[in-house]
């Protein structure tokens, strides 16, 4: 078993469900952790509470992943505050769903640009100081919907499925500087992103799931967090499915 270091991390969605859950994960690790939130200031202020009460130093930055100014802006304060960001989480996404033939083109852009274009946004922030240190990891969130398609979420799957290419490239530009990019694709997860769903929607789910229920944002979590450890520094390009068996591995 190696020590753990303290090291700086930043969870992007980090005030709710998926992000919230890393970020207080990474916290229990001994991390120092920025939680980076949209507009619900409420909830990152309740997520740095959990980080605090997990022992770690927490910080709330607002920020729009899809803005490049933003996102500079937001590793600039959390620079000062923190030192260099080393540990990257990209959790912020949004769904905008609706069948192909009625999608607005506000529909893809808005997704395609905060569930994609944040993650390189942040990633292109965040490298440069990690290859500096020769120490990094990112771990970007994507979904068993990148893979298997979902009606309606053409636009989310495939920004997911981007994401799948974003961090393979990402994994072999910089291996060679200790930097790990990695993906996790959950399944169905009880957050606020699936709160509304109907309840026939909610059984077929179940039903196809082989775990035969949906996963908590901490079972995600936990995969994250060991991803974004020290001893994790042999496993990088990979694909790790926390999806209760739907997609069997893809
Ligand atoms: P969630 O509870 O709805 O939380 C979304 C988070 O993203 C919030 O922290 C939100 O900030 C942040 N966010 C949204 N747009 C942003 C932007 N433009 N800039 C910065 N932050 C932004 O979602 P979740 O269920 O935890 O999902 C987390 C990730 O897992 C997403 O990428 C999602 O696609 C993926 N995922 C979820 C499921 C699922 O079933 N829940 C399944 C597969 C994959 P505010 O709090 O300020 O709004």
């Amino acid at each position: 078993m190696g020590t753990t270091v303290s090291r700086v991390a930043l969870v992007t969605g980090g005030s709710r469900g998926i992000g919230r859950a890393t970020a207080v994960g990474l916290a229990e690790s001994g991390h120092r952790v920025a939680v980076l939130y949209a507009a619900n200031a409420e909830a990152a202020h309740e997520a740095v509470a959990l980080v605090e009460g997990a022992g770690a130093e927490g910080l709330a930055v607002q920020s729009d992943v899809s803005d490049t100014d933003a996102v500079d802006t937001a590793f600039s304060s959390i620079e000062e505050r923190f030192g260099p960001v080393e540990i990257l989480v990209n959790s912020a996404g949004i769904t905008a769903d609706g069948l192909l033939a009625r999608m607005s083109d506000d529909q893809w852009d808005s997704v395609i640009s905060t569930n994609l274009t944040g993650a390189f946004h942040t990633t292109r922030r965040a490298i440069r100081p990690m290859m500096k240190a020769r120490f990094g990891r990112i771990v970007n969130v994507s979904s068993v919907g990148g893979h298997l398609g979902g009606p309606g979420q053409a636009n989310y799957s495939a920004a997911k499925a981007g994401l799948l290419g974003l961090t393979r490239s990402v994994a072999r530009e910089l291996a060679g500087r200790g930097i790990t990019c990695n993906v996790v694709a959950p399944g169905p997860i009880d957050t606020d992103m699936t709160s509304d769903m109907a309840d026939e929607w909610r059984e077929a789910t179940n039903s196809a799931v082989p775990v035969g229920r949906f996963g908590t944002a901490e079972e995600v979590a936990g995969a994250i967090t060991y991803l974004c450890g020290d001893s994790a520094g042999y496993v990088t390009g990979a694909l790790l499915p926390v999806d209760g068996g739907l997609g069997m591995g893809h």
